[in-house]
């Protein structure tokens, strides 16, 4: 039987029973008689009694049927108190685990398919800190049992958590209702039994767990402070080392909120992003793909021509535009904003101190009530035989180096085919590099969907790029003059001769040389944080690359809000970091941008999900660019408009994506984006024709068909 048939034909039994105990409700004299007229079987076998009894609690409560304080009374009265404390306690327990697995099976897929991301902080809730809320309305009378059972299904709570939780919790209530059944004769009426100053220690009993969760974190926030003396009083509220996205916004917002706040960079204002990462790599691309247009010209009727160009001054155009872009990182800029900036290396002393050794070697300590760390990260260079003493280029020395030279290196290798590596390997091979990728796993962009790479991985090919995917780089050397990288795929060895090689295999966060490992501050990847961003001393706190779990500048800034107002007010009101809707692009020809889930995760999670897809070789203004390739691919739950993620392929696919990102964040599902206005003829018409395309595939066939009856009966 399909599962909302179960639920109505439970539903319905349970409407009638419910009726019919409404009919005829039990009262004292009732129960009283009752028993009686099981006295002389009791006597008989009390055995079979007992087991008959159970079994009828266990239908009781599965069922939800208001006859559990009646039968624990009658639990009372015919086994005395511990036999009856015992029989009730775990047929109660059996019955509510029963009840609260038939709502996990029959209505947990459909609310969270209805609900949706709006019961995200919900689960998570209930994964970390179920045993509580359930041990707390277990004890709290006023809250129906059966309503605990049926709610505590919708969570992810396991359920032998929820049996022993339950059990435990129970305990109580259901001994105070058999000590009054072994007084049955002489009770005159049920409200007698629950005292309010009864009702009370329960209510006590039921939130103590939470006051004692609470006083340990106070103890395990405080210990990690022993050995430390803080300083009577601060020279500032927050010191934020690291001037790159965290740390500016970080500065920023606690400038906003009229907080003392220095801002420490030892190296650029900007960090990698403006200084080596997004800006030069953007400028960098742009270059590449006039001069692929230029070149590709006849497919806009022009002539076709071989781009002539100075690559030094592709170069120098990169670095002016980072100058460009440099005021709005500056030092004057964010000093205007109300921060102190200082240049020069910091390092923690203590949990309240920081040492700023400035590039004179000038040194001078400051105590604050916060810090941010937001050191990012750097290249990650692998430890490859011979690649020292090959030489090689990585995000951090490329600029600066290219600038140098004339012309574009003659055979370049990029080792790595994450988005760095694609975007760097597609440029250059663009300026006129013969240009090698070398990836390790079995494709690039590896995070994305196989058609994804695959239409990455063709277009790079297009352009010269000769992409080895499944190929481990093992080492490095020089023979001669010529430099070679040795590979291994298949079982199969060879080297691959080249004159530069740029390192694009990953980034790894800071973490050595500013006190982490002096004040124990735990480290992985990142910098270890809770969901507050706070390390193991509440006081310091970690934003961007070095807190990870993501890489990019808009999480970075987006971890700096709640990193600085922890940081700030976090004694008063902590904020969890928020990653729900964390949307990315990758900047190849053509772009590729996600948000949410794609399809390997929705597979690799097992979430249910319907794939609708709309080809952009079909989008006039694609086609009219010249542009039209690509798509747009969301996933929705089977059935609703919801939208669980998106994938976009093609021309400008980051901006696009901003539409997609607003609706997820906003609950917004692709009806409401059918039913906005896009201009004609734009890129944007795309999202819309994906939400179109989903809604081709729900019409409803039978209404349809009635509609057409109805025309055909209008017609005469
Ligand atoms: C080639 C490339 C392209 C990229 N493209 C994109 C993109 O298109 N979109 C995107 O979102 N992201 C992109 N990124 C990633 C993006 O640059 C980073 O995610 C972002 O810069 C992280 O910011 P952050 O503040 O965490 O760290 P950073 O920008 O690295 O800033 C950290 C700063 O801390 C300073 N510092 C470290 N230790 C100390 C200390 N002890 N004392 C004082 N100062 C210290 C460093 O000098 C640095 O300036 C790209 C990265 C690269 C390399």
């Amino acid at each position: 039987m399909k599962k909302p048939a179960l639920f109505l034909a439970l539903a319905v039994l349970v409407a009638v029973l419910i009726t019919m105990i409404g009919r005829n409700p039990p009262d004292l004299d009732m129960l009283r008689g009752y028993l009686a007229g099981l006295e002389a079987r009791m006597a008989e076998n009390p055995l079979t009694v007992a087991a008959i009894f159970f079994a009828a609690y266990v239908a009781v409560t599965a069922l939800s049927l208001p006859l559990a304080v009646w039968m624990t009374l009658a639990a009372g009265a015919l086994f005395g108190f511990w036999w009856g404390l015992v029989l009730v306690s775990f047929a109660s327990t059996t019955g509510a685990t029963l009840a609260f697995l038939a709502s996990r099976y029959l209505l947990s897929d459909w609310v969270h398919e209805k609900l949706g991301n709006r019961l995200q902080t919900i689960d998570e809730g209930m994964e970390r800190d179920g045993a509580f809320y359930l041990f707390t309305l277990r004890l709290i009378p006023a809250i129906p049992f059966f309503a605990i059972n049926l709610l505590m299904g919708l969570t992810p709570i396991r359920a032998l958590t929820f049996y022993l939780v339950s059990q435990a919790g129970m305990l109580a209530g259901t001994a105070v209702y058999v000590n009054a059944g072994t007084q049955l004769a002489q009770l005159e009426s049920l409200s007698g039994i629950l005292s309010l100053p009864l009702i009370l220690s329960f209510v006590l009993l039921g939130i103590f767990p939470w006051i004692a969760k609470f006083i340990l974190g106070l103890v395990k926030r405080r210990r990690a402070y022993v050995g430390w003396d803080r300083p009577s009083r601060y020279d500032r509220n927050l010191i934020v080392i690291g001037a790159g996205a965290a740390g500016l916004v970080s500065a920023y917002i606690a400038a906003a909120v009229k907080a003392k706040v220095t801002l420490i960079e030892s190296h650029k204002m900007g960090g990698d992003c403006l200084n080596y990462g997004c800006v030069p790599s953007k400028a960098l691309i742009k270059s590449a793909k006039l001069a692929h247009q230029m070149r590709h010209a006849d497919h806009y009727g022009l002539t076709a021509t071989t781009p002539e160009f100075s690559f030094r001054k592709v170069f120098e155009r990169i670095h002016a535009v980072v100058k460009a872009i440099e005021p709005h990182d500056s030092v004057e800029r964010y000093e205007g904003l109300g921060v102190e900036v200082l240049q020069g290396h910091a390092k923690l002393i203590d949990p309240w101190t920081v040492e700023i050794t400035g590039a004179d070697g000038k040194v001078q300590r400051l105590t604050t009530r916060s810090v941010i760390l937001a050191t990012g990260a750097a290249p990650f260079v692998p430890p490859l035989p011979g690649l020292e003493e090959v030489g090689h280029l990585t995000s951090d020395t490329l600029w600066e180096e290219m600038v140098t030279r004339d012309a574009a290196p003659k055979r370049l290798v990029v080792l790595g085919g994450g988005p760095i590596g694609c975007e760097l390997a597609q440029s250059f091979a663009r300026l006129g590099s013969d240009v090698i990728q070398i990836e390790m796993l079995p494709r690039i962009l590896i995070r994305e969907d196989e058609e994804v790479s695959d239409l990455v991985k063709a277009s790079m090919e297009t352009d010269g790029v000769t992409v080895l995917t499944g190929h481990k780089a093992t080492s490095l050397g020089k023979t001669g003059k010529t430099k070679w990288i040795e590979v291994e795929a298949d079982g199969d060895t060879r080297k691959i001769e080249f004159d530069d090689i740029l390192v694009a295999v990953g980034r790894a966060a800071r973490l050595k040389g500013y006190g982490l490992e002096e004040l124990g501050i735990e480290t992985g990847k990142v910098i270890e944080t809770n969901e507050y961003l706070e390390t193991k001393y509440p006081n310091i706190l970690a934003a961007g690359d070095v807190a990870g779990p993501y890489q990019f500048t808009h999480t970075a800034a987006h971890q700096a809000w709640f990193a600085s107002v922890n940081a700030l007010f976090g004694k008063f009101k902590r904020f969890k970091a928020d990653y729900r809707v964390i949307p990315w692009a990758t900047f190849t020809d053509p772009e590729v941008a996600r948000v949410g889930l794609n399809e390997q995760e929705a597979r690799e999670k097992g979430i249910p999900h319907e794939v609708t897809r709309y080809g952009i070789d079909d989008l006039d203004r694609a086609i009219a660019d010249g542009t039209a390739h690509g798509f747009v691919k969301v996933l929705t739950p089977p059935g609703k408009d919801r939208i669980l993620g998106v994938t976009i392929a093609g021309e400008h696919a980051g901006d696009l994506m901003a539409e997609f990102v607003f609706a997820m964040k906003h609950g917004l599902g692709l009806n409401k984006i059918l039913g906005t206005i896009h201009t004609y003829p734009t890129l944007a018409e795309a999202n819309k024709f994906a939400a179109g395309e989903w809604r081709k595939a729900h019409v409803n066939a039978r209404a349809l068909s009635l509609l057409e009856r109805f025309h055909a009966w209008r017609r005469g």
